[in-house]
């Protein structure tokens, strides 16, 4: 175990200004805090903070993420809280450390694998500050070196599977090639340890039948280049046994016939020098097809910069050549950690502030936009447009950033969405309307009585939740439609004396092109066709009467009695905003006399019975509907007050205060004209009804400093 001294000795040899007090205090507090804890392999349970921040040592980072490294596992397995942290370390290694817990409960969370890619996606989305990241590959090297004491093979397995899944990907897709190379060894000895055995015992064998072959051809490699005036550090290895698992299983071939199990490595000075040596390569030995890659021109998105060739080479071997210059090749090994050093001047230690490269990338990660920074495409930002959030279960679901408790209800299942009525996000109670979080877990609260709220249309943004909604709202418009057209067409027929029947209107559907009696009803709802078209084509005669302006004899009109359904048709059951529409004119409230006016193609708007804007619809009395309100119904309405007031200090909070006192809410205020006496306003208060609205009203007209208060007309 790496003693207190010899961590900080090492931070101070690439940065000789860290915080050492800070670190010292780190790791006093995780060691108390850990207490007697014990590992699986029977170390006390501190060593393995200290061996994460001692494998972070080696990508020189910044203090802050060292001591982020002690304290990871503290507010997870010890008393220790996310308080303490803060108060203790300050706000920004408080943060890091929240981000690796956060990382860590994901991971106890969800084992599914197939969901690798997401959860792979989310690891990324939510490392919002790439040390998160960094901090949590190391932990999880240090647990897959010590993955064999655990003693139940199901969890071994588990953990070496998620490695090999998401952790070697992400060390991967952040170009940390090392760290990625030593993960999938660690996962393949767990997961395929006979394979990896046998790979090894074969190239054993190999290398004793060949004699030091990789030597010889390293020897013949080394002379070629030189002879041709390229000065290159020339490096041969074996490939990792993992790699070569991979290449047999992909082409199906044994390992025998899978020649080219050698690496060389060619490191020069410049770019120029790549191609030179490339050029010295290819004119010595045959090439292999379809090998060849140049990604110095096309570098890799991770930033990886290399090229890669296959020859047949000295003694007729197959092998492959990595060609690239010192700084690709740091770049590739220790990938992002490597890109500051380069940019600072060539790798000497100018003014111990190494780990700068990490806050600049941070900067290029936040500011994409500098096109020749070959990191750009390492960008986090790429899943920004994606939000990952959990089920109470701890499922996945992955919906669009901007997403909603409706969306993530829909996606969960139509039913689930269907019946929402409420959502708790992260344990408390939040609206519908609520943008999501990565990370958030996400329970819906659903009741039978429920149906999609067209309101909702406003602020989902996944199409499912979308296109449910709006079949709902279809569905229902029709329904009502149909139910309205049937109440105006019954008080149609009651005014020329006659009972409505639906069956009389089969006789007459192929004159208004309706495929069913259902559909004529519902056009007349929606005001598309009047109710006196429909009732002058049933009945023809009447028309002709009309028109001599004869009085049929022997039938009088019955008189309308409103018990009976000829009377006012009550908005009952209609939903506003379907096909009934409050008059934005006149905001009728209940307790008011109203009338409806069929809008064609709308439905029905309420006015109240003195509404000005009537006048227009003078001319169209079968336009008119005698409606009346649903005396149970107890939803909030909009009524509109219009007032002035002295041009006084406090006057505004006096009239929100008379307006609170009396149970009347805000819901839009507007100043329409202002002098330097008087302020006039508008103000819309929801309210039960016009009572409600009218007490409002009296008490602001008590209150000094108001001039006048009036219900808004137009
Ligand atoms: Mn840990």
């Amino acid at each position: 175990m790496m003693r207190q001294f010899e961590l900080v000795e090492r931070v101070k040899s690439y940065d000789p200004a860290a915080d050492e007090d800070a670190i010292n205090r780190a790791y006093v507090f995780a060691m108390k805090m850990h207490g007697s804890q014990k590992r699986a392999s029977g170390d006390p349970y501190f060593s393995h903070p200290i061996e994460v921040a001692g494998i972070l040592t080696r990508y020189r980072l910044d203090s802050a993420s060292i001591i982020t490294a002690l304290l990871h596992d503290t507010i997870e397995d010890t008393p220790a809280t996310q308080e303490d942290i803060d108060r203790l370390f300050g706000a920004e290694i408080g943060r890091l450390v929240d981000g690796v817990t956060k990382l860590s409960r994901i991971e106890l969370q969800s084992d599914h694998a197939k969901q690798a890619e997401n959860l792979r996606k989310l690891v990324l989305a939510m490392s919002e500050d790439i040390r998160v990241l960094l901090v949590k590959l190391a932990d999880r090297v240090h647990n897959m070196r010590t993955l064999h004491y655990i003693g139940n093979p199901e969890k071994r397995r588990r953990i070496a599977l998620e490695t090999m899944e998401i952790y070697a990907p992400l060390a991967e897709r952040i170009g940390m090639q090392e760290m990625k190379i030593e993960l999938e060894d660690l996962a393949f000895t767990e997961l395929h340890g006979d394979a990896r055995a046998s790979i090894i015992a074969r190239l054993n064998f190999l290398r004793e039948q060949g004699g030091d072959l990789i030597g010889r051809i390293l020897d013949e490699l080394r002379r070629t280049l030189e002879e041709a005036g390229v000065s290159a550090t020339v490096s041969g290895r074996e490939k990792t046994p993992y790699s070569i698992w991979l290449k047999m299983q992909r082409r199906n071939v044994g390992f025998e016939q899978l020649s080219d199990i050698m690496a060389f490595r060619v490191v020069v000075d410049s770019v120029e020098d790549c191609y030179r040596a490339l050029g010295v390569v290819h004119s010595r030995y045959p090439m292999v097809p379809n090998r060849f890659k140049d990604y110095i021109s096309t570098p890799k998105p991770n930033g990886y910069r290399s090229l890669h060739t296959g020859v047949f080479g000295p003694e007729r071997h197959r092998i492959e050549v990595q060609i690239r210059t010192q700084e690709m090749h740091e770049v590739s090994e220790l990938g992002v950690a490597a890109h500051w050093k380069y940019k600072q001047g060539g790798g000497r230690l100018t003014d111990g502030r190494q780990y700068r490269w990490l806050r600049e990338l941070l900067d290029i990660l936040e500011h994409a936009s500098n096109p020749e920074e070959f990191l750009e495409h390492t960008k986090l930002e790429m899943f920004q447009d994606q939000v990952f959030c959990f089920t109470p279960k701890g499922d996945l679901i992955a919906l669009p950033s901007g997403a909603t408790p409706v969306d993530f209800a829909y996606a969960v299942h139509s039913e689930v969405g269907d019946t929402c009525v409420g959502a708790k996000i992260n344990g408390r109670i939040m609206p519908l309307r609520s943008r999501l979080g990565n990370g958030d877990q996400v329970e819906i609260i659903t009741s039978r009585a429920q149906t999609p709220n067209p309101t909702w249309e406003r602020f989902v943004v996944t199409g499912k939740a979308r296109a449910r909604i709006r079949r709902f709202v279809r569905t229902q418009q029709r329904a009502q439609y149909v139910d309205l057209g049937r109440a105006i067409l019954v008080r149609a027929f009651r005014q020329e004396g006659y009972d409505f029947a639906e069956k009389s209107l089969e006789g007459v559907l192929k004159i208004f092109k309706q495929p069913s009696v259902d559909d004529l009803i519902a056009e007349v709802g929606e005001g598309t066709l009047t109710a006196r078209e429909v009732v002058s084509t049933v009945f023809p005669e009447l028309k002709t009467q009309r028109a001599d302006n004869v009085v049929p004899l022997g039938r009088k009109p019955k008189p309308e009695r409103k018990d009976q359904a000829g009377g006012a048709i009550p908005i009952k059951g209609l939903i506003p905003g379907m096909a009934v529409h409050f008059a934005g004119c006149c905001h009728p409230l209940p307790g008011d006399r109203i009338v409806g006016i069929v809008t064609t193609g709308k439905g029905v708007t309420v006015h109240t019975i003195d509404c000005e804007n009537l006048e227009q619809y003078a001319e169209t009395p079968e336009r008119w509907l005698d409606i009346s309100w649903d005396e149970a119904e107890g939803k909030a309405h909009t009524g509109r007050i219009d007032l002035v007031v002295n041009n006084e200090p406090g006057t505004l909070s006096t009239v929100t205060t008379v307006i609170a006192k009396n149970v009347g809410n805000i819901s839009n205020l507007k100043i329409t004209n202002r002098t330097t006496e008087f302020f006039e306003m508008l103000i819309d208060i929801e309210v039960r009804d016009v009572k409600h609205l009218t007490n409002i009203i009296a008490a602001l007209r008590a209150t000094p400093s108001i001039n006048s208060v009036e219900r808004a007309r137009n």
